[in-house]
């Protein structure tokens, strides 16, 4: 999964990215209103979220969610506002926004809100499974047969793309990104690494992997059981 925060107060800002990133979700940074507005419409970057600044430098949050929907972008987008007036609070969602959080807030709440979002994209899966593995998203935990798998926060990306993408198979350019930010230099051959290290970690000694390569294309997960 991969967000875009766009927020000019560096504190809040480092704090958001570095949550986010724990969580294993891909993070880009935009600090001011412009440079939000051009990576949010930039077509290399499909984003599952957008965090909008509602008082930004350049541009403001509420000129950035317009454009983005005047685009036709159906990107779920959370108004961070230090507004909190009901008035604001609705305008924020007039403009298209499908929530807003009120600064301060608790990295726990807004992680939840981000969940909630995501759940109602993708149809409320929250738990994947493909032969003896099991994914909990919200949980963030991977079992297999029942016992829990330590995983780095980038396996569990990788993994968690690959199985909400179960039975297709996931192109290199595309786990790139989705996975790793924008900061990541396009060299796909990192899959590869995360790759053989989610089979030594998931893989059934003498038995099938769980993932297969699909030659020159990239990866995929069966359906099959
Ligand atoms: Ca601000």
């Amino acid at each position: 999964m991969r967000l875009l925060i766009v927020e000019d107060e560096v504190s809040i800002a480092n704090f958001l990215c570095e949550g986010l990133e724990e969580e294993g979700f891909a993070v880009d940074l935009a600090d001011n209103g412009k440079q939000g507005l051009q990576l949010a419409l930039d077509s290399i970057n499909e984003y599952d979220v957008i965090l909008l600044d509602w008082m930004l430098p350049g541009l403001s949050g509420i000129e950035i969610c317009r454009n983005i929907r005047r685009e036709n972008k159906t990107v779920p987008i959370i108004f961070l506002t230090a507004k909190d007036t009901v008035d604001d609070a609705v305008f924020g969602l007039e403009t298209g926004a499908n929530d807003y959080i009120r600064k301060p807030f608790s990295f726990e709440e807004l992680l939840a809100r981000i969940r909630v979002l995501l759940r109602t994209k993708e149809n409320e899966v929250v738990v994947f499974g493909a032969g003896n593995i099991q994914m909990d998203i919200e949980k963030h935990v991977v079992t297999k047969r029942g016992r829990l798998i330590e995983l780095t926060q980038k396996e569990f990306a990788l993994l968690e793309y690959l199985l909400r993408n179960k039975g297709k198979v996931c192109r290199r350019t595309r786990i790139i990104e989705k996975v790793w930010d924008i900061h990541f230099d396009y060299d796909t051959s990192v899959i590869d690494v995360y790759i053989n290290a989610l089979r030594k970690k998931l893989d059934e000694t003498g038995e099938p992997s769980l993932i297969t390569t699909v030659r020159g294309v990239g990866y995929k997960i069966e359906t099959v059981e």
